[in-house]
């Protein structure tokens, strides 16, 4: 039996939308011709920009197509800071790498602050006020963190900025498909979004811009995407992301009642097979589909060695380089020092899994406790 429990690294495709896809295939055309094939192709393009806005409650002239949210959190952060002279910048330490990696180089030219988070894996808001100047332009924070789960204060923060200029970007890529993702409640100026998250194809995904915001293009050509991101617009994975976008936002109570199930069933097996285990960050505000452990007992680099040959693929807190697991910035920023970091690992959950298969997990991690305690 082998258990794929990281499904905040990526998901399956969902077939029944491929196949949709796939059986439009034949509106093949280039959105910009002025033919009639390019024509069909862009009422098409245009069908499902609309059904994508929707799933978010925005306006379909909001939404900017990338190559995914990598590219998208690039666009907001460096769009937004290209319009200004002398910008003051918020982020935060626990950022995924596309928004962390980007504010780390800008940084060298920029003022950028990084907010730092506490023990129950949250931003302190107070901090936040604190450190907003009048020059800042930007602040990026994400919706749901992708190691640990946690949901960050994003509606207080957007509370705010209400009285401040700065934009507020959100990175909502682990919060869609789990929780409701409505641009007008989060009051959000920019918020990025990933196919392959939520069981879409992989290299695609949206940029939300609120109508009015000015933001430079980091991709120029051609006038694609009201001239903010050049290059012949993907059709097809535009059509798949709409579809799962719509079917992720139509299931996700179902889905996140499931994979909440899974998670309790699982903390409640390792509990009764007394393994020893601290849960990073606070349980009870984390998204349903991730969970962040720390194992006091072993470094996190066995136990996935240990987990990939019982046949169970999970992932420590951050990308593996060469086979070595890096301790997680998250963790690190979390708790301080990296042995913590190097000994947690991260289980994320889908609704395509079953009990059976958390029960597996929680025995081969019983068996792997034993062994390293010299009981079996
Ligand atoms: N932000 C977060 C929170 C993510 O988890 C990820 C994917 N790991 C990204 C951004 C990047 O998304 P993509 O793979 O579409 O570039």
């Amino acid at each position: 039996m082998s258990v794929y429990v990281d499904y905040a690294s990526t998901t399956p495709v969902d077939k029944e939308i491929m196949n949709e896809v796939m059986a439009n295939a034949d509106v093949f055309g280039n959105p910009s011709s002025i033919h009639r094939v390019g024509k069909d192709a862009k009422a098409k393009l245009q069908a499902h920009r609309a059904r994508i806005a929707k799933s978010i409650n925005a306006k379909p002239k909001e939404i900017i197509i990338t190559s995914g949210a990598t590219e998208a959190n690039n666009l907001a952060i460096k769009g937004t800071a290209d319009r200004h002279e002398k910008p003051h910048m918020i982020t935060t330490d626990i950022e995924h790498a596309s928004v962390r990696t980007t504010y780390q180089n800008l940084s060298e030219d920029y003022d950028v602050t990084f907010l730092k988070a506490s023990e129950n894996g949250l931003i302190d808001v107070e901090d936040l006020k604190k450190n907003l100047k009048s020059n800042t332009v930007l602040v990026s924070i994400m919706f749901v963190n992708n190691e640990t789960g946690s949901i960050q204060p994003v509606f207080e923060i957007a509370k705010v900025l209400k009285d401040h200029p700065a934009l507020l970007h959100i990175d909502a890529v682990q919060a869609f498909g789990h929780m409701e993702v409505d641009v007008e409640a989060l009051g959000a100026d920019m918020l990025t979004l990933s196919g392959h998250k939520i069981y879409g194809p992989k290299g695609i995904g949206m940029l939300y811009l609120r109508e009015g915001t000015k933001l430079s293009a980091q991709i120029t050509g051609g006038s694609h995407e009201l001239s903010r991101r050049a290059g012949t617009e993907n059709t097809m994975w535009v059509e798949a992301l709409s579809l799962a976008m719509e079917k992720a936002d139509y299931e996700r109570s179902k889905r996140s009642l499931k994979e909440m199930q899974l998670k309790e069933r699982f903390l409640n097996e390792l509990t009764a097979k007394e393994v020893p285990f601290e849960v990073n960050g606070d349980v009870n505000r984390q998204s349903s589909h991730i969970l962040n452990l720390y194992f006091p007992w072993s470094d996190a680099e066995f136990l996935l060695t240990a987990f990939d040959m019982a046949g169970i693929y999970v992932s420590a807190g951050s990308a593996c380089n060469a086979g070595t697991v890096q301790p997680s910035h998250v963790i690190q920023s979390m708790y301080g020092g990296e042995e913590r970091a190097l000994k947690s690992v991260r289980f994320s959950f889908s609704h395509l899994m079953e009990a059976d298969d958390v029960l597996e997990i929680a025995q081969q991690l019983h068996v792997i406790y034993e062994r390293l305690s010299g009981n079996q």
